[in-house]
């Protein structure tokens, strides 16, 4: 069957790799699953010896009737159909946990598209590009993503998976990633369109001082908490908080 470069279809082969997926997501013999992207169902057929049972989203028909052939049982549903458009009201991801080898090009929007639905998953182990994964990271230097993603979960890597173990290979190194949602932000998530847009002028341009950006929002008289020659790429979520309020304040 060819395969739809498109959608992402490298497909991971090495079994080393595929067991070691599903023993870090730490699935429960209780667990309900929902798996992003199945493909020819590697990864499916392992996640359904491990869980109660598995909801599976596939955009390509090809895929999905195979799948759908394979395994006519009670614990195994396939919708064939493109996530990022499908109602997420339909499911229930109540304590389920989601999991998938995200195809390249929408990675971010399927994840950012579950966080902001707010749905209350148990967590998500996704294989995405470690570029991307180290924009999510918080440890790190600070993006826009990773802020806007510290509002809804804690995000950590589990290990990396090199191109040799996909086929075809692509040419970037895979990381392993579990997100875990939280509330400790739950008071700012009404304000989440704000935030957006004060972190789009905030990261405008990261290398450059805060200050400068905070200009641009007319907050050059306010005092903060923390020093104004810092770059936004060294500042924490709180930070953030603390420039939103004082820009509502202002509008
Ligand atoms: N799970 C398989 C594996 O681990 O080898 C395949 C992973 S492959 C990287 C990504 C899969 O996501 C492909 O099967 C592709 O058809 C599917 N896909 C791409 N875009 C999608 C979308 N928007 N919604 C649902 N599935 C999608």
């Amino acid at each position: 069957m060819k395969l739809k470069k498109s959608l992402g279809q490298n497909f991971l082969k090495d079994s080393f790799f595929l067991e070691k997926i599903v023993q870090s997501s730490q699935i429960q013999k209780l667990d309900d699953v929902i798996e992003i992207g199945p493909g020819d169902g590697a990864l499916t057929e392992l996640i359904l010896k491990k869980s109660n049972s598995l909801i599976a989203i596939e955009i390509d028909q090809r895929f999905s009737e195979k799948l759908k052939e394979r395994h006519i049982d009670d614990n195994f549903q396939i919708h064939n159909t493109d996530f990022l458009k499908i109602n997420l009201n339909e499911i229930n991801f109540e304590d389920k946990v989601v999991m998938g080898n995200l195809p390249y090009n929408v990675s971010s929007q399927i994840i950012f598209r579950l966080l902001e639905s707010e749905l209350k998953f148990k967590h998500c182990v996704f294989l995405i590009q470690k570029e991307l994964a180290n924009r999510f990271l918080t440890n790190q230097k600070a993006t826009k993503i990773s802020i806007q993603c510290q509002l809804f979960c804690d995000i950590e890597t589990l290990f990396d998976i090199p191109p040799d173990a996909f086929e075809p290979k692509p040419k970037v190194t895979s990381t392993l990633i579990k997100i875990t949602p939280h509330d400790r932000h739950a008071n700012f998530r009404p304000k989440y369109n704000l935030l957006q847009e004060v972190l789009s002028v905030c990261f405008a341009n990261p290398r450059k001082k805060i200050s400068s950006a905070l200009k641009k929002i007319d907050l050059f008289n306010e005092s903060f908490s923390f020093d104004l020659n810092k770059r936004p790429e060294e500042l924490e979520i709180n930070n953030f908080f603390e420039i939103l309020n004082l820009y509502e304040n202002k509008l």
